[in-house]
């Protein structure tokens, strides 16, 4: 095969360490009615470091989260998700750098910020004896403004499991729970540990449903996912963390557009002349003749490219069959970021 290159490699750099300083803590919405509407990030961590003994967890990682987004946060197994995001959570106290959460430190100021954030951790941290309506209408009378509890059980499906036991909820069931649980004060940020998980595909259905409308009444939600069609779905903003750090950040579009190559494929004539091709195309852009006749374009393929590309096949007597674009998806970007399977 033979292949060419036009120009210097894209920038694929990841957009993390380029966030401002936190400033005062955001507007407070103690309802979904009243968004919060300041528009500093609602977590900012800085250079954090967390180390479990002499495994560091987390090295110096940088995140900003906008207020009123859904943020994904996905990395590998070990990548340091969960002890981020419990830093966050005031659950663990970092090593190094600083966390910001609505502007106040989640550790001192725990007291004050408890109200404002929901959190869903992945393994229930509930008492397995109680019953779940119990424990879902103990958590709305600590918050001024909950939900309707009725109304939230009814929506996620949990109509018939009042009177069970936590323990003897499925998992599916225990999963949507904490989930009620997690939003049923209407906080102005919620913490989503794998919210899906061992969710059937209605049940995933509402759980979106949910999340969309959290967002549409202005809550912002850190949301850690395995799958890649609910970050490709609901996210505004994906942070990819690997080995504790941040190493891209950015919608799930422009993720696809900067951080992998899309293709352009076609048949012609054997042996075009693609250096002469290639000086029509953007700089990082490749062209090869893969095998005879079969030629693949790598780079950003916009329609601008592709008109590029057609006109130069008719200025070149060419005829090109088959023209086909693939796009990458947040998985292929993910694979290239990280070089793991999300799921392994
Ligand atoms: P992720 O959520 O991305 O899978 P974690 O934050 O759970 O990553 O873990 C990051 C690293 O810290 C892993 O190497 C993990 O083994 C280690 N780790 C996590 N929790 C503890 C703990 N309580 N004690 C010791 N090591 C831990």
């Amino acid at each position: 095969m033979s292949a060419l290159r036009a120009g210097r490699p894209p920038d694929r750099s990841g957009r993390s360490g380029e966030q401002e300083e936190p400033g005062a803590p955001g507007a407070s919405a103690a309802s979904l009615d009243l968004p919060a509407m300041s528009s500093e990030p609602v977590v900012q961590a800085r250079g954090l470091v967390k180390r479990y003994g002499n495994r560091t967890a987390v090295d110096g990682l940088d995140l900003a989260v906008a207020a009123g987004a859904v943020t994904a946060v996905l990395g590998p197994n070990g990548a340091g998700k969960t002890t981020t995001v419990e830093t966050c959570e005031g659950y663990r106290r970092p090593d190094g750098g600083t966390v910001r959460v609505l502007g106040l430190d989640p550790v001192a100021d725990a007291a004050a910020l408890r109200p404002r954030i929901g959190v869903m951790l992945q393994s229930g941290g509930v008492y397995s004896g109680a019953r779940a309506d119990e424990m879902l209408r103990h958590m709305a009378k600590l918050h001024a403004h909950p939900l309707d509890v009725d109304a939230l059980v009814e929506r996620l499906g949990l109509g018939g499991c009042g009177r069970t036991s936590y323990r003897r909820l499925s998992g599916g069931q225990q999963q949507r729970l904490a989930l009620a649980m997690a939003v049923v004060g209407r906080p102005e940020l919620v913490f989503l540990d794998e919210p899906t998980a061992g969710l059937d595909p209605q049940a995933r259905r509402s759980t979106w449903d949910l999340i969309r409308e959290l967002r549409a009444d202005g809550v912002s939600v850190v949301l850690t996912t395995h799958f890649m069609d609910e970050a490709e779905e609901l996210a505004d903003d994906v942070a990819v963390i690997d080995a504790g750090r941040v190493i891209a950040q950015g919608s799930p579009e422009r993720l696809c557009r900067g951080g992998a190559e899309n293709t352009l494929r076609f048949t012609g004539r054997p042996g075009l002349d693609l250096g002469s091709l290639l000086k029509a195309l953007p700089d990082g852009s490749e062209a090869a003749e893969l095998t005879t006749g079969t030629y693949r374009i790598t780079g950003r393929i916009d329609p601008e490219l592709l008109a590029t590309v057609t006109s130069w096949c008719a200025q070149h007597g060419v005829m090109p069959d088959g023209i086909a674009v693939e796009r990458h998806t947040l998985e292929d970007v993910f694979l290239e970021l990280t070089g793991k399977e999300l799921r392994a």
